[in-house]
């Protein structure tokens, strides 16, 4: 049985205020889905403890990690550095750092690898561009992605990673990817993991302008078990609403 999973991705925005909002705001969430927040690595630390003073059952995540364990790479921010901060979830290979930061597969790989070796779990994310799926290549394309990163990853994963399709043609611009595309994409998703993890363990999250009023449509699909949500995340109400939509 799969538990359901809604992650939040603040993304270049919130504040420590926002931390203790989301941290206060969720102490009182007894739903069955599982709630977390990837803010800005500056924050982690912050939003961890502000839900460990108010025993708010939000899990906390890295948006991004370095490919290196440490050493010479000004600027990096290491798996176990996220860790000490009270971080147990790392988005790795989003849109967003394929696109504007050169990420490749084998660098999505390794750093899915250096947060596996911590203990964490890294949230691979996959999808492609509206170029591709209007070429209807997307279902090959997306099948590269999933298989470049999992092949490459260290042996007994089992579970332990969580897959995200993301059709970049629905990131932040309010066109969400229909439930039929959605599932078709997740059970192809799926398939294509299946040589390399335990696939039908591993939660398969959809992202792409989630919102309150798209959530349960999406939620609702058999291969879909959780989402990730950018802009949403960044209001209380909408987050929880989201995730009352599981
Ligand atoms: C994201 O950035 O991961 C995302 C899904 O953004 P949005 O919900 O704003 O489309």
């Amino acid at each position: 049985m799969r538990k359901q999973i809604v992650v939040g991705n603040w993304k270049l925005n919130g504040t420590t205020v926002l931390c203790h909002q989301f941290a206060s705001g969720l102490a009182d969430y007894k739903g069955s889905v599982e709630l977390v927040i990837c803010p800005p690595a500056t924050h982690i630390d912050c939003l961890a403890g502000a839900a460990s003073a108010h025993h708010s059952k939000v899990g906390v995540g890295g948006q991004n990690v370095a490919a290196q364990f440490s050493g010479a790479y000004t600027g990096e921010v290491s798996a176990s550095m996220l860790q000490e901060l009270g971080a147990c979830y790392g988005i790795v290979g989003h849109s967003e750092r394929r696109a504007l930061f050169g990420e490749t597969s084998e660098m999505v790989a390794q750093k899915a690898n250096r947060l596996l070796e911590v203990g964490m779990t890294p949230i691979i994310c996959v999808g492609e561009s509206s170029l591709v799926r209007e070429g209807g290549e997307h279902g090959k394309f997306v099948g590269r992605q999933v298989t470049e990163v999992l092949s490459r990853l260290a042996p007994s994963v089992e579970s332990a990673v969580i897959l995200a399709y993301e059709p970049i043609w629905a990131v932040g611009t309010g066109n969400t990817a229909s439930p039929e595309q959605v599932q078709s994409m997740h059970a192809h998703i799926r398939a294509v993991a299946a040589p390399f993890i335990n696939s039908v363990a591993t939660r398969v999250l959809y992202g792409g302008s989630v919102t309150p009023d798209n959530a349960a449509s999406l939620l609702e699909l058999p291969d879909v078990d959780g989402a990730l949500v950018g802009g949403a995340s960044l209001e209380l109400d909408k987050f929880l609403a989201i995730a009352g939509g599981c």
